[in-house]
Formats: structure tokens, sequence, C-alpha cells
């Protein structure tokens, strides 16, 4: 069985990112892997080395300071040291820029992050709204919708998730988006991300079943799932 900690899902939830959940969760109930699904809030005291899958969902600013004391300083060790364990981590937008080092708001307060990730995030005045298309170093294309007024850059210790093709990505000059550390992801594609992009769906699945030494995973009809996101490409990506 796998297990998954959606953390503050009350808070972090914006433009129905809780549908990553119900992608992983969907895409393993169609191979008959079990999946236990945990929500975890503001002050509750976890060990993030019990679970497989960790999803944190995006937030306004508003959200991201009502969470952050409690990621500091009661979340961080364990997630810290569950992310050097291997455990898979998927971080969109506002908790991805809460898993840096900070986060400098729009109104100039600076969030401490949990520096998990080797980023770090200040706002810029214009907002990065809009489609985005990026193509991961496996040549998947992935597909989203991006709104953040953050901009993120990376150090030494983190890759981009993937190449930016159509949208802004982490800041919008350097043609990256996302990051990446051991099984750690982070990215600003909300959509949600995950039901519009199976391979990636299935890329967290994947890993989360090789920490149990279970390396094959039962492909499934995508023929439909597949079509949209084709489609989806083609529509904001005219290839040059
Ligand atoms: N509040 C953050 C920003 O504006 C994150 C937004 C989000 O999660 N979509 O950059």
């Amino acid at each position: 069985m796998l297990k998954l900690c959606y953390l503050y899902p009350d808070l972090m939830n914006l433009y129905g990112d809780r549908g990553n959940v119900i992608a992983i969760q969907k895409r393993c109930q169609w191979r008959g892997i079990d999946l236990r699904i945990d929500k975890i809030g503001i002050g509750e005291e976890v060990d993030f080395n019990d679970y497989d899958i960790i999803f944190m969902g995006g937030g306004q600013d508003r959200e991201q300071n009502l969470m952050s004391d409690d990621l500091l300083n009661v979340k961080a060790s364990s997630l810290r040291d569950a992310a050097e364990n291997g455990v898979v981590i998927l971080a969109v937008c506002g908790s991805y820029q809460l898993l840096g080092n900070y986060y400098k708001a729009q109104n100039g307060t600076e969030i401490p992050g949990i520096g998990l990730l080797d980023i770090y995030t200040e706002s810029g005045k214009e907002r990065l709204v809009g489609n985005i298309v990026i193509q991961m170093d496996s040549g998947d294309m992935v597909v989203g919708f991006e709104n953040h007024s953050g901009r993120t850059y990376l150090g030494e210790k983190v890759r981009p998730l993937g190449k930016v093709l159509v949208g802004n990505g982490n800041n919008g000059s350097d043609g990256y988006e996302g990051a990446v550390y051991k099984n750690v992801f982070g990215t600003y594609i909300h959509g949600p991300l995950l039901p519009k992009n199976p391979c990636l769906t299935d890329r967290l699945i994947s890993l989360a079943l090789a920490r149990h030494g279970v390396y094959e995973l039962t492909p499934l009809d995508d023929r439909i799932e597949n079509m949209a996101h084709q489609r989806a490409i083609d529509l904001f990506y005219k290839k040059a």
C-alpha cells in the first residue's frame, strides 16, 4: 500500500490543486494499488518518513502567511528529513516557494521558507499569468497554467523541472520552470497539473513504488488522456 499525505488541504488548494491528489488516487486505483490519503493541517505533528508521497498545493500570500509558522516550526524538520530519504514531494506554486529559502511578498514582507529546496522567490510588479508548456529532461511535455507574482531563482543544488516552451516559468527570464531535488518536485503549474499530464502522475507513483522495491508500473489505456494532452499542447504551442 502507498501512503499519501495531503498537507494543508483547506488552506493551500488554489485553482483546484486538490485535483493532483485525485489524479494520483485514480491512477493507483486503476492499477489495483492501495493508496491511503491522510489530510494534515496546522498544529498536527507528523513523521513524514511514514509517507511515500506528500502533496502541497498553491495559495495566495494570505494563506501562505497563515501556514508558514506551522510549516517552519512544526513540519520543516521532518519534511527535510523525508526529502533526504527519497520521499516523493510535489509542491505547487505557493507551497513550492516556501520549500525554498524565502518568499518576499508583494507588500515587501519576507516569509521564511524551510530551506528544503535551494531556491528563493521575490515578488515582481506584474503577475505571471497564462497558459504554460514546458519540456522535461525526459522529452515529455507538461501543460497547464500559471498565476504567480513570485519570481523564483534556482541555486546549485536543484535542477529545473523543464524548459519553458510557452509561458513564463520560474521568473519569466531564465527560460526554466520548476525545481527538482532528489524526489522533490516544485512547480508553478496549476491545471491541476497531474490530471492534465498523466506521464508526470505515473512518474511520481513509480518513484513512490520504487521505495518499496517495486519497479514495474502497469500501463494504462491512456489514449483519451494522451489525445487531450496533445490537443492542449497543440492549442498553446505551435511548433516553430
Ligand atoms: N502567493 C504566491 C504568488 O503570488 C503564490 C501564488 C499561487 O500559489 N498561485 O506568487
